[in-house]
């Protein structure tokens, strides 16, 4: 029987995912190790009953009453905090889902590769703060990681059977986001429920901003970098706006491999899930012929400045990713809070990056997971002050 861990079941990743693993014969099929969330206790334990799992852990120190009264009688353990995260981690696990939002789902993935087993990889943010160090994690213990990005899931598959010595360039797609068609001068009164909604995919709230400035695709720049060893400059970024073609693969020969299918996450997850067979997955067909066309452009520079701060970022290495993503989660926190407008997202990174830069140190190579904890710690507090700065408070 596998074993199988998911980190941030509660989540839209990894409330599919538990479907998913229901749907292929749930808790008589898999030994469900450990599933973890945050506030959403109630879920978190309905899942974890219904799964069997082992041990069921909470993000937050004061919800652990409430998961353990939800869980009583059950058998199952409750834990809570960030420690307790690692540590379920490091419970051996055959196929672990790494689907916590933001850079607190570096270190649970990371610890997971250990059991030198499959680690799929929901969390983009890993890669793109501390690629190279989750690369040899897994190279120094078996391990496999298998990308649960559409886009990346996209390009793997377009990569099996294939030589990566004769990868021209990889083009991941974007829809354009939820203001993809605005005046530019209206994006700056953008509001937070405007850009909580996204055109194509249902996911959760963090991400569909970050879709609509673009800051989603800049990290899946990074990624695509880290995951597939690919000079920066044979990556592209196409703006889609049906979501239909996820990823292509330009090779040597001028072939290029398209990945279609339904915006609808349970492919990927399903594929990472099965791998390297293909299961019957409950995602919608492609009707090419109802669907008629598809449509491309270039994104525009102006619109999207996160794509440019990606770049610069590849080219300073390092612990530009880490910072990078750090400031980029703070403006964030602080365009949902009301604190920056919508454009102002981009002017708070790029400022924290030249604070940064200034102090030295983006550049200096990755060592280990501390070096990356402490850059995302300082680029938060930087990030911080750029924001009081630009808010008045
Ligand atoms: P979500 O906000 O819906 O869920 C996040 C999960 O992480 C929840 O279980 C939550 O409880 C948990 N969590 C949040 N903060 C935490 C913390 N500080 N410590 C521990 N756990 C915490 O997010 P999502 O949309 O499912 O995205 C999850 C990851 O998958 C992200 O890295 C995202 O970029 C990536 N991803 C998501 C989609 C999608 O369709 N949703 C697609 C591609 C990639
Ligand atoms: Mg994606």
């Amino acid at each position: 029987m596998r074993r199988v861990s998911v980190f941030g079941a509660t989540g839209s990743i990894g409330v599919a995912t538990i479907e998913l693993l229901q749907s292929q014969g749930g808790a008589e099929a898999f030994g469900i190790v450990a599933l973890t969330g945050g506030r959403n206790t109630d879920l978190l334990a309905r899942q974890a009953r219904a799964l069997k799992a082992e041990v069921a852990v909470t993000a937050h120190e004061e919800c652990l009453e409430d998961l353990r009264a939800a869980l009583a009688g059950s058998g199952i353990e409750a834990a809570a905090g960030p420690a307790a995260l690692a540590e379920a981690a490091d419970r051996p696990a055959d196929w672990t889902m790494s689907a916590i939002v933001g850079a607190a789902g570096l270190v649970p993935g990371f610890r997971a590769l250990a059991h030198g087993t499959t680690l799929a990889l929901a969390n983009k943010e890993s890669l793109v703060t501390a690629g190279p160090l989750l690369l040899a994690e897994a190279a120094k213990h078996g391990a496999r990681i298998l990308p649960v990005d559409s886009e990346h899931s996209g390009i793997f598959q377009a990569l099996v059977g294939e030589d990566m010595a004769a990868v021209e360039r990889i083009v991941i797609t974007a829809s354009g986001g939820a203001f993809r068609d605005w005046p530019m001068e209206r994006l700056a009164q953008a509001t937070v429920a405007e850009a909580s909604t996204h055109p194509n995919w249902a996911m959760g709230q963090r991400i569909t901003i970050d879709s609509a400035s673009m800051f989603n695709k800049a990290l899946e720049v990074i990624e695509t970098r880290e995951f597939f060893g690919i000079d920066p400059d044979r990556i592209e970024v196409l703006v889609h706006p049906e979501s239909l073609v996820h990823a292509l693969v330009g090779f040597a020969d001028g072939a290029l491999m398209a990945h279609l299918g339904p915006p609808d996450m349970r492919h990927a997850i399903g594929y990472a899930l099965n791998w390297p067979a293909r299961a019957q997955l409950p995602v919608a067909r492609l009707d090419l012929a109802q669907i008629g066309r598809l449509s491309f452009s270039a994104p525009d520079p102006e619109r999207y400045p996160a794509l440019r701060l990606a770049r610069e970022v590849m080219a300073a290495g390092g612990l530009a990713g880490a910072a990078f993503n750090a400031a980029k989660e703070a403006a964030l926190d602080a365009f949902i809070a009301g604190r920056v407008g919508f454009t102002e997202m981009a002017a708070v990174v790029e400022d924290t990056l030249e604070r940064l830069a200034g102090e030295g140190g983006l550049g200096i190579p990755l060592a280990d997971l501390d070096n990356v904890v402490e850059m995302d710690r300082l680029a938060r507090i930087r990030a911080g002050e750029v924001i009081a700065a630009r808010s008045g408070r």
